[in-house]
């Protein structure tokens, strides 16, 4: 399975993306945690992100896409399929995403949404600051890289309308039942037939 997670600081993503790559036997793909670990690491890569990454602002995309192509070229293993957590968060990330699996794997089997409200993710960003040594969770800069997913990546939700990809879970909620609406709707795309069986065409 090929699938995009979606949504803002503090959706869950992290958490969830655990959970499917676990349920899913599939790798997830943070482009944050890939990111974190240059940082921490000191390499070229790292430092060229480190600002923006510390402001809350993207880093730019021909730094993140020369970072995902590397990663999806050298370790994908395209039957088994991938999860990418907070990539792609623009048009251009999204384009080149098509572009890169046009030519390699195929085109992603679904995008899932995460729907949560912008008080509800300062909340959540808040506790985390409190509990996880973050660079990147104080106040100011939680909003803005709530304003940044406003401003560039909820538009996506638009581009992955069109093709017909998006599905919107409710991330309100315990990480229990977020986990199992998304199971649904996972379930719903790998098997449309069960839950419309005026899409099963036997024979
Ligand atoms: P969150 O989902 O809480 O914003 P992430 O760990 O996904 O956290 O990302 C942390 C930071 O890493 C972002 O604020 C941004 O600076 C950088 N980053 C991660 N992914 C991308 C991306 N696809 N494009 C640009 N910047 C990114």
């Amino acid at each position: 399975m090929r699938l995009v997670l979606l949504g803002p600081p503090g959706s869950g993503k992290g958490t969830q993306g655990a959970r499917i790559s676990a349920r899913h036997g599939i790798p997830a793909i943070s482009t944050g945690q890939l990111f974190d670990r240059q940082i921490a690491a000191g390499t070229q890569l790292g430092r060229r992100a480190e600002r923006y990454v510390r402001a809350g602002e993207l880093v730019p995309d021909e730094i993140v896409l020369d970072m995902v192509a590397e990663r999806l070229d050298g370790s994908v293993d395209c039957a088994v399929g991938f999860l990418l957590d907070g990539f792609p968060r623009t048009y251009p990330q999204a384009e080149a995403l098509d572009r890169m699996l046009a030519a390699s794997c195929g085109p992603l089997d679904a995008v899932v949404d995460l729907d949560v409200d912008i008080d509800e993710v300062l909340d959540r960003i808040r506790r985390r600051a409190h509990t996880e040594d973050r660079v990147d969770d104080a106040d100011d800069t939680a909003r803005r890289r709530l304003k940044v997913f406003a401003e560039e990546t909820a538009p996506l939700r638009r581009y992955y309308g069109r093709s017909g990809l998006l599905r919107t879970v409710d991330g309100a909620g315990t990480p229990d039942e977020v986990a199992a609406r998304i199971e649904r709707v996972l379930e719903d795309t790998a098997h449309p037939e069960l839950h419309h069986p005026e899409l099963h065409h036997p024979g």
